[in-house]
């Protein structure tokens, strides 16, 4: 087997435009973000669509569940603590990041009355708001467009553009809807940031990034990418109990990764690449419980190989993030 990393331990330089280095770059001092609950569901769990969810979602709707509270609470609970960290008690600016369930469901005034929680919390300078492809409308995109912040980003669930994929994990929605979705966004220039996962069930590595190569001819602004990770009590979990299916590698998955990245263009923010499982729900694999791990091998892979994001895409020549 070819070697695709040599020294994990040697400190390296992202090769690909993380969030951390756009929003520096944005507003000239770290930016932290904060998860909030805002009370939602999905219409993949209450009916709409289907009862049960996708086969991977956990209890809290693929987020932490964090939110007891008004998203004000919240946020005045998750300021405190971050004061009381040496790390991040200087920090004075902030995202706000709506992670768990469907954000966009439900009726537009919902949505309004959301954002106008948000514009209110104290040191917020942007927003996330995290969403599936089919729960979105022009009211919806003409409202998001509206808002206050040149950091607002709509977080769209995609996982994969395969159809056939998307039904054997229940999403309820197809590849078409996704592309309708990134369209739409494109067309009220609300940003779009994707998500995509690498070892769904029934898929390769090639699969994988067969949706990579699709998703760069469409319009969006960023990405996450994480591999499947199998929450306990899923759907997900018993198929993997029952040998079904076999959770990636850590090396393979970096590989993946890595791979993926050079097929994006270099002007999309990477908001991701390590799953984050929250406390006590991880069956498989352990090493999902280690990111700085994950991440280490991914930058060594793109290092040893002399890769870099956008270089089998829209720049060959040379790495900008050098
Ligand atoms: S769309 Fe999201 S919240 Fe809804 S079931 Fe799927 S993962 Fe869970």
């Amino acid at each position: 087997m070819r070697l695709y990393f040599k020294d994990v331990s040697m400190p390296q330089i992202p090769r690909y435009r993380t969030l951390d280095r756009h929003l520096r770059a944005a507003f000239g001092e770290k930016v932290q973000k904060i998860t909030l609950d805002a009370g939602s569901t999905c219409p993949n769990r209450d009916g709409t669509i289907g009862t049960s969810g996708c086969t991977f979602c956990n209890a809290e709707g693929s987020g932490p569940g964090t939110g007891l509270g008004s998203l004000r609470d919240q946020w005045d609970r998750w300021r405190a603590r971050y004061a009381a960290m040496p790390r991040l008690r200087r920090t004075r600016l902030f995202l706000g990041y709506i992670q768990s369930f469907t954000n966009t469901y439900g009726p537009a005034s919902r949505l309004a009355a959301m954002l106008k929680e948000l514009a209110a919390l104290p040191g917020l300078v942007g927003a996330c708001i995290g969403t599936r492809p089919d729960c979105l409308d022009e009211e919806k995109m003409a409202l998001m467009a509206d808002v206050p912040w040149t950091e607002f980003w709509l977080d769209t669930g995609v996982q994969t553009l395969n159809d056939a994929t998307l039904v054997r994990i229940r999403r309820g929605h197809s590849a078409r809807d996704a592309e309708n979705a990134l369209l739409l966004a494109h067309r009220f220039r609300v940003k779009t940031c994707v998500h995509l996962m690498a070892g769904l069930p029934g898929e390769s590595v090639d699969d994988f990034l067969h949706t990579v190569r699709a998703l760069a001819a469409l319009p969006f602004a960023g990405i996450k990418i994480h591999n499947l990770y199998f929450p306990e009590g899923t759907a997900v979990d018993a198929e993997r109990r029952r040998g079904i299916i076999v959770p990636l590698s850590r090396e393979d998955y970096a590989l993946a990764a890595a791979r993926a990245l050079t097929l994006i263009p270099s002007s999309v923010v990477v908001h991701r690449l390590c799953a984050d499982p929250a406390p006590g729900e991880l069956a498989a694999p352990d090493w999902a419980a280690d990111k700085r791990a994950t991440l280490d091998l991914i930058h060594a892979v793109l290092s040893y190989n002399d890769w870099w994001q956008g270089k089998a895409c829209d720049c060959p020549d040379a790495n900008p993030f050098a």
